[in-house]
């Protein structure tokens, strides 16, 4: 990044794992990380891990759905460190029920508030800070299920996921010329907490052969570590072991 002094990140998601992993990732790579999330404690423990090992890094609870809140710790990161080189957002959610028979609207409504809604209100609290640096680096953590449409993620979820790849590229259809870029990161299955809220939870074995959240972390440093001219649009990730999941573009 041209910023040759401190360099912050902002991490929603930051609690646990794959924005848990970009934090630590990123910290070692000497950004000032602050991770957001709902849960103050689980902010509180990352913090402390990177802070232990020598990294930067401090934490605002944070419902990514609420975009006054968002706006809020925008401006409270801006007022501290004056800058906001990097945007991750990893918040995110599913719902236990994902067929078109048994979904409610409830549900649709929460995963659209907090994947996709969540998304933008963030992308837009920092954007008038990154246009007035005129650099400025966003990733998206979607997911493959923002790429193939299969049963096990659910209509709501791929469809949040589907509309970030969307929103990622209409960012640098837009935004490149003044010196930002989005990329977004389309993973396939990732060993960690949110596969709790599948309706069958898969075994240690097969959570053993996906993605691991560090694997994530890694990739977050790496697209953050790119100078300004190279916009990376998409990385596609998938688990060697990917169990039968079709996971190249089409
Ligand atoms: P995770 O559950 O460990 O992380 C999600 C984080 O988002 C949690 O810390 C949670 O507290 C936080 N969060 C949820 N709702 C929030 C809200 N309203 N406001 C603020 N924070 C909120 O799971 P993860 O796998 O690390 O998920 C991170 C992202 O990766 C998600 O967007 C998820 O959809 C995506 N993803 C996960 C996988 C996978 O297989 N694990 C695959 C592809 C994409």
């Amino acid at each position: 990044m041209t910023n040759s002094g401190k360099r912050v990140a902002w991490v929603t998601g930051g609690g646990s794992g794959i924005g848990e992993a970009g934090a630590e990732a990123l910290a070692a790579d000497g950004w000032t990380v602050v991770v957001s999330g709902r849960r103050k404690d689980a902010l509180d423990g990352v913090v402390a891990k990177i802070t232990k090992s020598g990294g930067k890094a401090e934490a605002i609870a944070l419902d990514v759905s609420n975009k006054a809140g968002v706006n809020k710790a925008a401006e409270q990161i801006l007022a501290k460190h004056g800058r906001i080189d990097l945007l991750v957002n990893s918040a995110g959610i599913n719902v236990p029920k994902r067929s078109w028979a048994d979904m409610e609207l409830e549900g649709w409504d929460k995963l659209v508030e907090i994947n996709l809604n969540g998304v933008l209100y963030c992308m837009r609290a920092v954007l008038p800070a990154m246009r007035e640096q005129k650099d400025g680096c966003i990733i998206n953590v979607a997911s493959w299920a923002g790429r193939h449409v299969s049963k096990m993620p659910g209509p709501a979820y791929t469809t949040t996921k589907h509309a970030v790849l969307a929103l990622t590229h209409s960012f640098n259809m837009d935004e490149c010329v003044n010196g930002l870029r989005a990329c977004c990161l389309s993973p396939g299955e990732v060993a960690t907490p949110i596969l709790k809220l599948r309706p069958v939870v898969p075994s240690e074995k097969e959570q053993a052969r996906m993605l691991q959240p560090e694997d994530l972390g890694r990739t977050i440093a790496f697209v953050a570590s790119m100078p300004p001219r190279v916009c990376m649009n998409e990385i596609l990730i998938s688990p060697t072991h990917n169990r039968g999941f079709i996971q190249t573009p089409a």
